[in-house]
C-alpha cells in the first residue's frame, strides 16, 4: 500500500471521531506480530478501504468513546448522524484484534442498504469475516454468552455462531 493512500484512509478514519480521545485510547491498544507492534487504529485504518470509509463520511456515522458505566461527551454532529459509541474499559480489556473485530461489526451494520440494517446480525458479521477478523468474531460471540448471558445467551448467538462456522 502506497504512503498517499495511507494517509488518505487515515484522514478519513480521523474524520468519524468525534473526539481524539478516541482515537489515543485505539493508539494505545497494541498488538504485536511478527516482531512488529501495531495499534488497533492502525490496524482499523488498514482494514478499511478508501469507498467504505467515504461511504462513512457520506453517511455521517461517527465515532465516540465512553467511559463504562456511563459518561458524557459534548459533541456536535449533523442533523441525521449515526453514532458508534465504544466503552473505552471494555476495549482495553478484551485486546486490539478482538476491538477491530467489534468495531467493524458495527460498520457493518452501518453499511446495510437495506431498511433493517439496525437488526441485521448476519449482514454485519459478513462485513468482519470479510475483512478477515472471523476467529475474534466468534471468540467475542462466545465472551458474550458466558460474561453478559442476559444479552448474548440467545437464540440469535447461536445462530450466529453456527452460521458463521459453517461458512
Ligand atoms: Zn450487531
Amino acid at each position: 500500500m502506497n504512503i498517499e493512500k495511507n494517509n488518505m484512509k487515515g484522514e478519513l478514519l480521523h474524520s468519524r471521531f468525534l473526539n481524539d480521545h478516541g482515537i489515543g485510547i485505539l493508539m494505545r491498544i497494541k498488538h504485536h506480530e511478527e516482531g512488529r507492534t501495531f495499534n488497533a487504529y492502525q490496524i482499523l485504518a488498514q482494514a478499511l478501504d478508501i469507498p467504505t470509509l467515504e461511504e462513512m463520511v457520506r453517511k455521517n456515522i461517527f465515532f465516540l468513546p465512553m467511559y463504562s458505566p456511563a459518561s458524557i461527551s459534548a459533541v456536535q454532529i449533523p442533523e441525521s448522524s449515526i453514532v458508534i459509541s465504544f466503552d473505552i474499559h471494555f476495549i482495553i480489556k478484551i485486546g486490539c484484534l478482538h476491538t477491530v473485530a467489534v468495531l467493524l461489526h458495527e460498520i457493518g451494520h452501518t453499511m446495510n442498504p437495506n431498511a433493517n440494517w439496525m437488526t441485521d446480525e448476519f449482514y454485519a458479521d459478513d462485513f468482519v469475516i470479510s475483512h478477515h477478523f472471523k476467529d475474534q468474531l466468534l471468540e467475542m460471540l462466545d465472551y458474550g454468552i458466558i460474561n453478559f448471558p442476559e444479552t448474548y445467551n440467545k437464540p440469535i448467538t447461536y445462530d450466529r455462531i453456527s452460521r458463521i462456522k459453517n461458512l
